[in-house]
């Protein structure tokens, strides 16, 4: 539907096209885990490596100590408090301070330290001795790239003739002048200006070249177009990354345009199950009733925290207000909460200042709370045809492998439809979701 919506009236004004939405929503969800996230995700699962030259040694690590880092570099990691390479980074790292440089593609969920591989190898690869830029990394937004610098910052702590400068819009710089900073960091349009337009950097000079977030970026077309520009302005021998959380055919296609004969590196994200989970559902004929059923699970149970979902932010609005006049300690999150403000809200619910989080259904997209216990379904997920959203209905009450908890999920059901989709729910993943009359709460425990 490409082609239909390029044809497509303009929308009213003051109303954004459902891409730009669904690309703010990717760089949001995106900018919203690297803002919570402080440690690295668990897994399981097993890098998956693709070489350029299948006979070359694969080399991995183990340690850092391996990879031969400038002093200053690897105090700055052990700073950082990471001891030993994530998956990974095993892998990724050798591959990018090798010598030759090698170009890398790699793709792993988000919080298994693609940022901070990338940052390594890009002030390894410098040489602080040349005022000029020598690194690029192209970020989908100006918060993304902020986030990046302060990774880059943090790393090089022990390495301060290394600077750094942000090429996004806003940060004008004066006609004519050259950059000094060895790395640039920022947006696809300002670099290319930079580049080309302005000259404030010498393309020909760039040795490691980054595209971090590629799923994200691409969901901008201008933003694919301005990066392959950029990349054709770089000599044959600068090494060219390419990072992604995901990896669909449409990111396939442009990672290949940006990175030429590249080893690529795929780590499968962790399956979600709901084995470990009871599942429940009461039946209820309005909004009122599902709140007193809450309540009635509230004083049955104990519920160290929880994590209920709503459908509308009207809805979560007026339910946060209920659980604290019933004397609840209710953190809301809600759409029209600035990123950094969800992310201060999600933090104080993890550190466990509240014990429950009322939540919207988009809001909490893609965000996980590993040690919530239970997950109330107040509003069924469903997408926006109305048919059950398995997907994430799964994500929100799954837990993933061996590292998961035993879990209780429960669903509030107040319609016939809302009954149909619990049906097809069930039916879609082939596990049972037991009825729960909340007056005689004894089956619970
Ligand atoms: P990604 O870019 O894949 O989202 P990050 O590089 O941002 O992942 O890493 C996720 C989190 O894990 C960050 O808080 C980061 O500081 C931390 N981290 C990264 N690498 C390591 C490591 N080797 N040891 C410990 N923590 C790490």
């Amino acid at each position: 539907t490409d082609s239909s919506s390029a044809t497509a009236k303009p929308e009213a004004e003051g109303e954004k096209s459902t891409d730009d939405d669904d690309k703010d929503d990717k760089a949001a969800q995106s900018l919203l885990n690297k803002l919570i996230r402080n440690n690295l995700v668990n897994t399981t699962n097993q890098v998956e490596v693709l070489q350029k030259d299948p006979n070359s040694p694969l080399y991995s690590v183990k340690s850092f100590e391996e990879l031969r880092l400038k002093p200053q570099l690897l105090q700055g990691v052990y700073a950082m408090g990471f001891n030993r390479p994530s998956k990974i980074q095993e892998t990724a790292l050798p591959m990018m301070l090798a010598e030759p440089p090698q170009n890398l593609i790699a793709q792993s969920q988000s919080g298994t330290g693609k940022t901070a591989a990338f940052v390594l190898a890009m002030l390894s690869h410098v040489d602080p001795n040349n005022k000029y830029p020598q690194c690029l990394c192209v970020s989908p937004t100006y918060e993304l790239a902020l986030q990046t610098g302060k990774v880059i910052e943090q790393m090089g702590k022990y390495y301060p003739e290394v600077k750094l400068v942000y090429a996004i819009r806003g940060n004008k710089l004066q006609r004519g002048m050259k950059l000094q900073e060895q790395i640039v960091i920022g947006t696809p349009g300002t670099m290319l200006d930079w580049c080309s337009k302005f000259k404030f950097i010498d393309p020909k000079k760039i040795r490691v070249f980054v595209l971090d977030e590629a799923d994200v970026m691409i969901a901008t077309q201008g933003h694919q177009d301005q990066s392959i520009r950029i990349q054709r302005m770089l000599p044959k021998s600068c090494q060219m990354l390419l990072f992604s959380a995901t990896f669909e055919e449409s990111v396939w296609n442009f990672a290949q345009r940006i990175v030429p004969d590249p080893n690529i590196i795929k780590l499968k994200r962790e399956e979600e199950t709901l084995d470990t989970i009871k599942q429940y559902y009461v039946l209820c004929n309005c909004k009122e009733e599902k709140f007193q059923a809450l309540c009635n699970i509230y004083g049955a149970i104990t519920i160290a925290q929880a994590m209920i979902f709503c459908h509308t932010r009207k809805t979560a609005g007026w339910l946060a207000g209920e659980l604290s006049r019933e004397g609840h300690q209710v953190a809301l999150l809600s759409g029209e909460m600035q990123v950094e403000q969800r992310a201060a809200v999600i933090e104080r619910f993890r550190d466990g200042k509240e014990k429950v989080l009322v939540t919207t259904n988009v809001c909490a997209r893609g965000i996980d709370v590993e040690q919530v216990s239970v997950v109330i379904n107040f509003d069924l997920p469903v997408d926006k045809d109305g048919n059950p959203d398995n997907e994430t209905y799964l994500h929100r009450i799954g837990r993933t492998g061996r590292f998961g908890k035993r879990g209780l999920a429960i669903n509030m059901v107040d319609s016939k439809m809302s009954m149909n989709i619990l049906n097809r729910i069930q039916e879609h993943f082939n596990k049972k979701i037991e009825k729960l009359d909340t007056d005689d709460l004894d089956e619970i425990e």
